[in-house]
Parts: C-alpha cells; sequence; structure tokens
C-alpha cells in the first residue's frame, strides 16, 4: 500500500505509522472530518499540502492553494462559519500577511472548528527572519496548542478542533521545523466522519460584521471565553508533569525543546520535574503556580523569545512565589535558533552546576556549498541578460529582489539581489528607490509571488508614474517549496489559467515584452530597450522550471546533453565565471560539461555566452 492509501485507510485505527511531523497532521485532519483545507506553500509546512493535496479527492475534502496566506484565512473562516470544519496552514512569516483577518475572527468566533497551523523556523532553515509566532496567539486573543512531536501533531490537531468548538473560537496550531520534519511512529486514530461538502451560511449580521458597535461587544466577549479556557486548561491533557528522580529542579517547557530537555535529562540522569506545556495561550496559570510551588528553582527551557518564561514570572509574581526562576531573561539561554540537546546541556550545567561533556562535532568530509541555481533553470538565462544589458546600456541599478528561487540571484557571479524582505517586496521596494533616488530599479519577482502580492505594488507604481523595469519570472510553478500550482499554472481544471500579461495590461501599463530567457538574443534585446524606457517597463521571462521540463523530457526520452569542442573553446571562461551553470567545470586547463548534471538547456551554447561556439550537442541520452 501507498503511504497516501494508508493515510486514508480507516482500518489502520490503532496501527502505527512512520510518520513525518506534517503527514502526521494531515492524517489529523482527516480523523477531525476536516472538510475544507487552505495553505500558501511555505517550508515548513509544505508537506502538509503536498500531501493533502494529494488525497483530498478521495477523502472529499476541498482543497486549495489559495493566492496568499490572507485568502487562505479568509476561505477557511467562511468554511467555518457556514458549518464546515476548515484547516489553514502557512509558514510563520505568512501569518504576517493573514493577520488582518486573522486578528478579528477571534472577535467574530466561528462555527465548526478551525484551526490555524503556523509553522515557524528557529534558524532559518528556509526562511528570511524567525519570528516567534506564539505572540500572535496573545495578540489576537486566540487558543495556542504546541506540539513536540508527531504523534502529538496529530492526536493534538484532532483536540484543537474540540476546543474550537467548543468556544467557537479559531485555535492557532503552532509547529516548528524540528516537528514538523521529525520522522517518528504515529498511532493511528478513527476517521470519524464523513467530510461535509455542502453547507449553509446562516446570517448574523451583528456578531459577523464587525463594525466597532458590534466589535466593543464582541471584544468583551472574547475576553470571557479566553478566560474559560484558561480556567479549564489545568485540566487538559494537553498539558503534564513528567516527574524523573525524587523531585529536584523543575523545567517548563514545550514544543521541540521538550524533546531536547528530555534528552539532556536522560543523559545527564538528572534529578527533575518537567511541566510540559502542550496548550500554551492561554498559559495553564494554576497548574504552572502549583509547579512553582513545588520546587525552589524552575529552568523555563524555550525556543526564540522568552514568551512562556514571561508568562512563568507573571505567574510567580502575581501569587507571590519565591521560587528562582532562570530562562533567558537572565542570560543563561539564547534568544535566537533551535536548541539541541547540547545547547540545552550546555545552559542548564551553569544553572544545575553538574558537569558538561561537548558533543564532538563530526568533521565533515564535504566541503562548504553554497546553494546554486540548477543547471537548466530560466532564472540564470535571465540573470545573465540582465548583467549583459547593464553593462551595455551603461547603467547603475538598484536591484530589488523578492521571495523564490530566484532569490539566488544574490550570489557570485550574478549579485543582483541588493534587497530581498518579502513576499512581494521587490516591487514595493522598487516604488521607494525609485521616488526619491531617481536610479533606475529593476525588480525581480516570480510568478507564484507576483499573484501573492506583487501586484498591488505594481498598480502603486503605476498611479503614480514611477520609473523600474519588472522583471517576472515565471516558471509555471510556486517552484522553491515543491512545484505547486499557482493561478498561472496550467492544471486540469476547467478553468484558464490566469495570465500575468492580462494583469499588467489591465493596470494600463503599455510597455510589455514576454521572453523565453533560453533566447539570450531576444531577452537582452528586450532588457536594453526597458532600460531605455523612463517609465514603468515589465519583461515576462518565461520558461518552465528546469526540473519539470527535465521530468517531462526524461518522459519523453527527449534529454540531449551538451559538450565542449576543445579544438573550438578559446579558453575565455565566460561560461564558468559569469554564466556559472553547475555542470560546466574546468579540469586539467580544460573546460568540460558533466553529462550526468546537463539538462540540455542550450543557453551556454548560444555566441551570448560562449563567443567561440565550442559548445555542442553531444548526443541524445535516453
Ligand atoms: S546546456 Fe549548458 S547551460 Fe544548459 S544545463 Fe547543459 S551545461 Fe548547463
Ligand atoms: S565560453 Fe566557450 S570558449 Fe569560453 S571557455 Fe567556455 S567553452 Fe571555452
Amino acid at each position: 500500500m501507498t503511504l497516501l492509501s494508508l493515510l486514508l485507510d480507516n482500518e489502520e485505527n490503532g496501527k502505527k505509522l512512520f510518520l513525518l511531523g506534517n503527514e502526521a497532521i494531515a492524517r489529523g485532519a482527516l480523523e477531525a472530518s476536516v472538510s475544507v483545507v487552505t495553505t500558501y506553500p511555505g517550508t515548513p509546512s509544505s508537506e502538509i499540502g503536498d500531501t493533502l493535496y494529494d488525497l483530498h479527492k478521495e477523502a472529499g475534502i476541498k482543497f486549495q492553494f489559495s493566492v496568499n496566506e490572507k485568502v487562505a484565512v479568509e476561505t477557511a473562516f467562511a468554511a467555518s462559519i457556514s458549518g464546515v470544519r476548515s484547516l489553514v496552514f502557512m509558514k510563520h512569516v505568512g501569518l504576517n500577511v493573514a493577520s488582518d483577518p486573522f486578528v478579528t475572527t477571534a472577535y467574530t468566533g466561528t462555527r465548526a472548528g478551525m484551526v490555524v497551523l503556523t509553522a515557524d523556523d528557529p534558524s532559518m532553515y528556509s526562511s528570511q527572519n524567525e519570528q516567534d509566532n506564539r505572540h500572535y496567539a496573545e495578540l489576537a486573543h486566540i487558543p495556542m496548542i504546541e506540539p513536540s512531536n508527531p504523534q502529538e501533531a496529530k492526536d493534538f490537531l484532532v483536540k484543537a478542533y474540540e476546543i474550537s468548538e467548543k468556544y467557537n473560537i479559531p485555535v492557532l496550531f503552532r509547529t516548528t521545523t524540528r516537528v514538523a520534519h521529525m520522522r517518528a511512529p504515529v498511532a493511528l486514530g478513527k476517521i470519524e466522519k464523513e467530510h461535509v461538502s455542502v453547507a449553509q451560511f446562516v446570517k448574523d449580521p451583528e456578531r459577523f460584521v464587525s463594525l466597532p458597535s458590534n466589535a466593543l461587544r464582541l471584544k468583551e466577549k472574547l475576553i470571557e471565553k479566553i478566560s474559560e479556557i484558561e480556567k479549564e486548561s489545568d485540566s487538559y491533557d494537553l498539558n503534564r508533569i513528567e516527574r524523573i528522580g525524587s523531585g529536584g529542579i523543575g523545567i517548563i517547557t514545550s514544543g521541540a525543546s521538550f524533546n531536547s530537555v528530555m534528552d539532556v535529562v536522560n543523559e545527564y540522569a538528572l534529578d527533575a520535574d518537567i511541566l510540559k506545556i502542550g496548550l500554551s495561550y492561554p498559559a495553564p496559570r494554576d497548574m504552572i503556580s502549583a509547579f512553582l510551588s513545588e520546587h525552589e528553582r524552575v529552568v523555563v527551557i524555550e525556543e526564540l523569545d522568552p514568551y512562556l518564561e514571561n508568562n512563568v514570572r507573571i505567574t510567580s509574581q502575581i501569587n507571590g512565589l519565591k521560587t528562582i526562576i532562570n530562562g533567558k531573561i537572565d542570560g543563561y539561554f539564547s534568544y535566537s535558533h533551535e536548541f539541541t540537546p547540547d545547547t540545552v546541556a550546555q545552559s542548564l550545567s551553569k544553572i544545575m552546576g553538574f558537569p558538561y561533556t561537548p558533543i564532538v562535532a563530526v568533521k565533515s568530509v564535504l566541503p562548504p556549498r553554497p546553494p546554486v541555481l540548477c543547471p537548466g533553470c530560466p532564472h540564470r538565462a535571465t540573470y545573465y541578460a540582465v548583467e549583459r544589458a547593464v553593462k551595455m546600456m551603461k547603467v547603475d541599478p538598484v536591484y530589488s529582489s523578492d521571495i523564490g528561487c530566484y532569490s539566488l540571484g544574490f550570489y557570485e557571479p550574478y549579485r543582483e539581489a541588493d534587497t530581498m524582505i518579502s513576499m512581494g517586496s521587490s516591487i514595493g521596494l522598487a516604488n521607494g528607490f525609485s521616488l526619491v533616488s531617481g536610479r533606475k530599479v529593476i525588480a525581480f519577482i516570480g510568478d507564484s509571488t507576483f499573484y501573492h502580492s506583487g501586484i498591488e505594488p505594481l498598480i502603486n507604481a503605476y498611479h503614480y508614474g514611477l520609473n523600474m523595469l519588472v522583471m517576472i519570472l515565471d516558471n509555471d510553478v510556486t517552484a522553491m517549496t515543491g512545484q505547486q500550482p499557482n493561478p498561472g499554472s496550467d492544471t486540469d481544471t476547467e478553468v484558464a489559467p490566469v495570465k500575468i500579461e492580462e494583469i499588467v495590461r489591465g493596470i494600463g501599463i503599455s510597455d510589455i515584452a514576454i521572453v523565453d530567457p533560453y533566447d539570450t538574443a531576444v531577452t537582452l534585446k528586450a532588457i536594453t530597450s526597458a532600460l531605455r524606457n523612463d517609465g514603468i517597463s515589465v519583461i515576462i521571462s518565461r520558461r518552465e522550471c528546469a526540473i519539470l521540463r527535465d521530468r517531462k523530457m526524461q518522459k519523453n526520452g527527449k534529454l540531449q546533453v551538451y559538450t565542449v569542442n576543445q579544438d573550438k573553446c578559446g579558453l575565455c571562461m565566460n561560461c564558468v565565471e559569469n554564466f556559472a551553470c553547475p555542470a560546466i567545470y574546468i579540469e586539467d586547463k580544460r573546460i568540460k560539461i558533466n553529462p550526468d548534471l546537463c539538462d540540455g538547456c542550450g543557453v551556454c551554447s548560444q555566441v551570448y555566452v560562449c563567443p567561440y561556439r565550442a559548445i555542442e550537442v553531444e548526443h541524445a541520452s535516453i
């Protein structure tokens, strides 16, 4: 049986599957009878979407890769208040985009259960920051659950729907990279009910129209709800105490940090009680207070901000307790990065005075490798053409980049990213640069990011008559997070893809070119022409993602590779130093192409890359 069929199989109730945290969450959604699932793809939450997308039809779930996280939350919210359970998930920064509706959904409340999952990324494995989204729970007054492992990820998700429906409130479900990507045995539960496919919205405008006159009343009700959940939170099995030894030191922890704490306590045979908090907003104050009273010293161990620690210190102060509390605020633990058992042991040894033995790191035999664009990536061809055109035109532009594979244009030899802060910010920042600097600005944005949040800043730029060249790198998919479809993808729906050029023309912009970046001559001509323009120019550089292209070509048996004709090569080094396809390398003072890496795009063979025309088709390899 495939994993998907195992995940769908109700006969597997009670059996165990070896699942990623994100796969366990997908199973949890099935066990919780979720009927509507929405997301914008973002690591580390991507595998939830990939799994549920693959099985949604069979499971009877309505699934959307929404255009952005705000739309995803709004869609899921409307499903909930129509009486259908919904799940919406995103990476941590996605909640910034969705925060506007997210906060107000707490005021109006929900009907059927609604869970908003945020996947935080301590250590920024694939993100631009490591913000701690637990603060959103307090900011929005929305209860928050933090699982520590795949089993809890599944079980706590089911529990989240019970809390959501008991109090008619959305629940924030906070995972981190370690929990999302950890693999462990997961005991399955029963898929209880059928998924609801049709529901009716029952009108209640005094509740769902958040005008100030209604919102003032709703806010009071929201605070009452949170207070009731707090009173009950001590009784939830989401929070528990692990007693190891005879109650020496107390440790309060949650999420992935719990796993590191358990490793250290077992490794060093520490005498400790551990209060593991699963429902971390509202904090179980009575439970924390009782735990503090039992111990002379309590250490709070959590990744990123001192979120729990603040709650523990407030609880201590309210109850007039004398317990010594250690954590980040007094400098024992870092505010940054993911914790490991080693980092936890190091800090804990200073507090408890046990001898700390550093884990000897195994020295990597692999040389460090910077991230690179794939062989045949159309973005490389675009960056190369921009670099050539800028030199030819003798301009010194500001390069405003964006979130996606193409942010790798930051690295040598391209260096075509001077800024990159958030989704859609390439065009947003280009507005500001154009307004104040008088310099040409070149903004790079991908197709998915353009649909997500690039359209509004382009409207703004047009409205104010600003001067910029917007390069829209259209590779047909949301490539960086795993090739998910977007509104421009030619998927199997009956609806035609949304054309970027029609959106741009609809705004009123007339200087538009559509180029194939594999055609260097045409691309160069379009860029030099746009650089002469004083207003807004848009170039859509359209070529499907090289990974998708490879898959198709291998399937059709058409993959060809290129080789260097040594008799023609003038050793000018342009292909290595300025174009930099990873398939091209130097050996014995000769330029060679690795046929296992070459995907046959042919860009390097063109005269603008190889002036000696020394790169030629070798043979059909498949
Ligand atoms: S054809 Fe040239 S540029 Fe394209 S993948 Fe092969 S070596 Fe790289
Ligand atoms: S660009 Fe052409 S001539 Fe120059 S080093 Fe590469 S293969 Fe040789």
